[in-house]
C-alpha cells in the first residue's frame, strides 16, 4: 500500500464503529499514526465485512486491529464525549503528548437522534415529523453532530496554528492541517421524517465552509464528508427491517455504501493529490440524491 500519510497524525472520532473504524484504518495503512477516540473501545453492532481493514465482524478494538495490521504503537484509543469540551480537549492533548503534532482530525461521531419512542417510526421508514420529535432528542442530536464537530474543530484548530506547518508542497504552501468533517448527504438535502438530523448536518455542513474560508490563509483544509446510505452499525436496523429492500433499490447502483466506499473519500481529503480543495460537502452516495 501506497504511505500517503507517512509521518502524519490523525485523530478520529467515532472511531470504534463503521465508517471512523474504516477511516482509522485505511490512514493507518497509509502510514498515518492514529488517535482512535470514542466513548468506549468496545466495538458494538453487527459490523460488515470491511475490506479495507480485514474486519470480519470481529469485535477486536480499532486500535488493537491497526496494531495487528500495520504496527506496534501506530495506533491509541482515548476515550471521548464530543458533547463535552473539556474531554476534547484532553483528546487533542493526548494526540500531542504522544505523537508530537497534530495533522489530522475527522470529526465523525454522531447519531441519528432515534430514541426508543421513535425507533419503530424510524425502522419502518415513517420517520417522526416534527411536532412528533422530542426536544430533548433535537437538542441531544445537535449537541452530538454539530456542536461535537465545533469543538473538535476548534480544539484542533489551535493546536494547527500552534505548530510549526509542514515543509512546502508543489504549490509552495506550507499546510498546517487537515480538518475533515462527517456531514451526510442530509447534510445538503432534506428526507422525511428526520427534522433534527437533517438540521444537525445541514449545520456540519455550514461550519465546514466557514471554517475553510476563515483558515485558507492559515494553509488549513476543511471539508465535509455527505454520504448516502452506508452499510454501518448506525442504520442495521432499518437494513434488516421492511425499508432495507427499498433503500436498496432507491439506489442507482442498487447497493448500499460500504465504509470503505467513505474511507478513501477521507483518504483523497487529507492527501497531497487534494491540494486545493477545501470547503467542499464531497458527496458519496451512489447517486442516491439525483433520484429524489
Ligand atoms: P456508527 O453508529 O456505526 O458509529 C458512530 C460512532 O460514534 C460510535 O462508535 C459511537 O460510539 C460514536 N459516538 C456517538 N456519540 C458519541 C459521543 N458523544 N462522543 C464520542 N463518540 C460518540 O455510525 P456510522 O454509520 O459509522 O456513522 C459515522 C458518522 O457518519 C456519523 O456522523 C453519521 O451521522 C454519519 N453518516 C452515516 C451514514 C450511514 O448511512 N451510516 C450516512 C451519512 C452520514
Amino acid at each position: 500500500m501506497s504511505q500517503r500519510l507517512q509521518n502524519r497524525t490523525a485523530i478520529v472520532t467515532g472511531a470504534s464503529s463503521g465508517l471512523g473504524r474504516a477511516i482509522s484504518v485505511l490512514y493507518a495503512r497509509e502510514g498515518a499514526n492514529v488517535v482512535c477516540a470514542d466513548l468506549s473501545p468496545n466495538v458494538g453492532g453487527t459490523h460488515t465485512k470491511d475490506e479495507l481493514s480485514g474486519n470480519e465482524g470481529g469485535d477486536t478494538p480499532t486500535h488493537e486491529l491497526i496494531e495487528q495490521q500495520v504496527g506496534k504503537g501506530r495506533a491509541t484509543f482515548v476515550k471521548v464525549d464530543v458533547c463535552d469540551e473539556s474531554s476534547i480537549e484532553a483528546m487533542v492533548a493526548a494526540a500531542v503528548e504522544k505523537y508530537g503534532r497534530l495533522d489530522i482530525i475527522v470529526n465523525n461521531a454522531g447519531i441519528t437522534g432515534v430514541t426508543k419512542e421513535n425507533e419503530e417510526a424510524f425502522v419502518n421508514g415513517a420517520g417522526f415529523r416534527l411536532h412528533e420529535t422530542s426536544t430533548e432528542s433535537f437538542d441531544l442530536t445537535i449537541r452530538i453532530n454539530t456542536r461535537g464537530l465545533f469543538l473538535g474543530c476548534k480544539h484542533a484548530i489551535k493546536q494547527m496554528l500552534k505548530q510549526e506547518p509542514l515543509e512546502a508542497n508543489s504549490r509552495g504552501d506550507r499546510t498546517r492541517g487537515w480538518i475533515v468533517n462527517t456531514a451526510s448527504m442530509l447534510g445538503l438535502v432534506a428526507f422525511p421524517g428526520a427534522p433534527a438530523y437533517v438540521t444537525s448536518k445541514h449545520g456540519a455542513v455550514g461550519l465546514t465552509k466557514q471554517i475553510a474560508i476563515d483558515y485558507a490563509k492559515d494553509r488549513i483544509h476543511c471539508n465535509a464528508l455527505c454520504p448516502g446510505f452506508v452499510d454501518t452499525p448506525m442504520i442495521s436496523k432499518i437494513i434488516a427491517g421492511p425499508m432495507g429492500h427499498p433503500l436498496t433499490a432507491a439506489h442507482p447502483w442498487q447497493t448500499l455504501g460500504k465504509p470503505e466506499d467513505v474511507a478513501r473519500v477521507a483518504l483523497f481529503l487529507v492527501s497531497e493529490d487534494a491540494q486545493w480543495v477545501t470547503g467542499v460537502p464531497m458527496v458519496i452516495d451512489g447517486g442516491v440524491a439525483e433520484t429524489e
